[in-house]
């Protein structure tokens, strides 16, 4: 029988129908209500959890489903599809599971590893400073020895979803790196420790996770609380950051679909003149347009998805940057078109489009914002002069 390059495996397409299935049957009303009142996605992520839905990367062994990246890509963008997006989904199983299951000891799998996976506890993630932003060599939250321990001071921004995370994984230097080249150090900070605070910050668009300022003052952690080398490089942090940006571009790729679906639905029933107003080529090609546009997003983080999961660490950067950046694109493009398709009810609050159309934004921010991929590729893909 001959394959057909390009198509996913039988596996994937099962687990993108059964999350697509359950995440559906919360659908974005459900999302909607939650925000509204101010309440946390707990029992979508507790019935994924409970499906296998959050540990589909993580090894067997410990307790996920001994897949990758492009089935935790899958994940995420089905139920993103869907309208019921879990944005921790990129931190917790994503970030601090891919780093912990490659850096981390035994013990340390054992401990955190099958609680990630199941959705039992949330670890957040926190690399972002106030004064270091995209620069993340200049940040300043520092690990110091103290006998056994490890003393943390520092102050982090913009911490999604710390509220709700049982632990939050740090990144810091050792106060003994003077250099400006960050050698990062990766601490598991349980989000009770004595000396972390944190304080909402208020944003424009509305979702149930939410965004703060921490900060460390002097947290005393055991030496079991470092994960991987203290002196480990950069590849530690980038074991978890390439797949932060594939599941960012799911997220959005996702998001996007969810528009465009909508958007087609609408232009095929709403009429004020004599036909449908999807007859006219004004509201059919931008939705044609961000169908294509879309589909080449989704080859890209497919790619990057399959290089991470092959090992090749440089591919998978290269990749992931260029999937982050199509797929924060198409979304903020899908979701504009969409707004337009609706004519005024695309910025009514029942339409629910309007709180996307913002929320769309954040994929052209973070984690890696679209000037700071377009050096990275300039630079790498490009060879053109270092700009930063
Ligand atoms: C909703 C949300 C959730 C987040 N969640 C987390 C989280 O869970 N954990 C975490 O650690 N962080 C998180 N972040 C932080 C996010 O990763 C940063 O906002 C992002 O990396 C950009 O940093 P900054 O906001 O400091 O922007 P800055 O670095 O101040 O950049 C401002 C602008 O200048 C541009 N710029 C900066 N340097 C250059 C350059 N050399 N060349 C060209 N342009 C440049 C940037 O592209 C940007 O447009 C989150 C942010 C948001 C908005």
């Amino acid at each position: 029988m001959s394959t057909v390059p390009f198509t996913e495996p039988d596996e994937r397409v099962a687990l993108r129908e059964a999350v697509a299935k359950l995440a559906g049957s919360y659908g974005h009303s459900y999302v909607a209500e939650k925000t509204r009142n101010d309440e946390k996605l707990t029992e979508l992520w507790s019935d994924m959890g409970k499906h296998g839905f959050l540990g589909v990367n993580i090894p067997e062994e410990y307790g996920g489903g001994g897949g990758g990246m492009a089935d935790l890509a899958a994940v995420l963008e089905e139920a993103a599809a869907a309208g019921a997006p879990l944005l921790m989904m990129v931190v917790s199983p994503a970030i601090c599971g891919t780093i912990i299951t490659r850096c981390g000891t035994e013990a340390q799998k054992q401990d955190w590893l099958p609680k990630i996976a199941d959705g039992s506890m949330i670890m957040a993630f926190a690399i972002t400073e106030p004064d270091a932003g995209s620069n993340s060599h200049q940040i300043t939250t520092t690990a110091t020895k103290d006998g056994d321990e490890w003393v943390l001071k520092g102050q982090k921004v913009f911490i999604s979803g710390i509220d709700e995370a049982d632990a939050v994984l740090v990144v810091s230097r050792t106060a003994d790196a003077k250099t400006g080249k960050l050698k990062p150090a990766l601490f598991v900070v349980p989000t009770d420790a004595k000396g972390l605070e944190w304080q909402h910050i208020p944003m424009d668009f509305h979702a149930p996770e939410k965004q703060f300022q921490v900060f460390i003052d002097n947290v005393r952690l055991p030496a079991d609380a470092l994960i991987g080398d203290e002196d480990g490089g950069l590849w530690q942090l980038f074991a978890g950051l390439n797949p932060e940006r594939i599941m960012g571009a799911a997220f959005s790729n996702g998001m996007a679909r969810y528009a465009l679906d909508h958007a087609v639905e609408y232009a095929k029933t709403r009429k004020v003149w004599k036909d449908v107003i999807g007859t006219h080529q004004g509201i059919a090609h931008p939705l044609a347009k961000v169908k294509i546009e879309l589909e080449q997003s989704r080859l890209v983080m497919q790619k990057a998805a399959a290089l991470c999961d092959a090992g090749d660490d440089m591919g998978a950067g290269e990749y992931a940057n260029m999937a982050k950046y199509a797929g924060g694109e198409i979304a903020c493009n899908a979701l504009d078109v969409a707004v337009q398709t609706h004519g005024g009810n695309g910025l009514a609050t029942e339409y629910g489009l309007g709180n996307l159309l913002i929320a769309a934004r954040l994929g052209r921010i973070a984690p890696v914002s679209r000037e700071m991929i377009l050096n990275f590729v300039a630079m790498h893909s490009l060879g053109l002069p270092k700009s930063y």
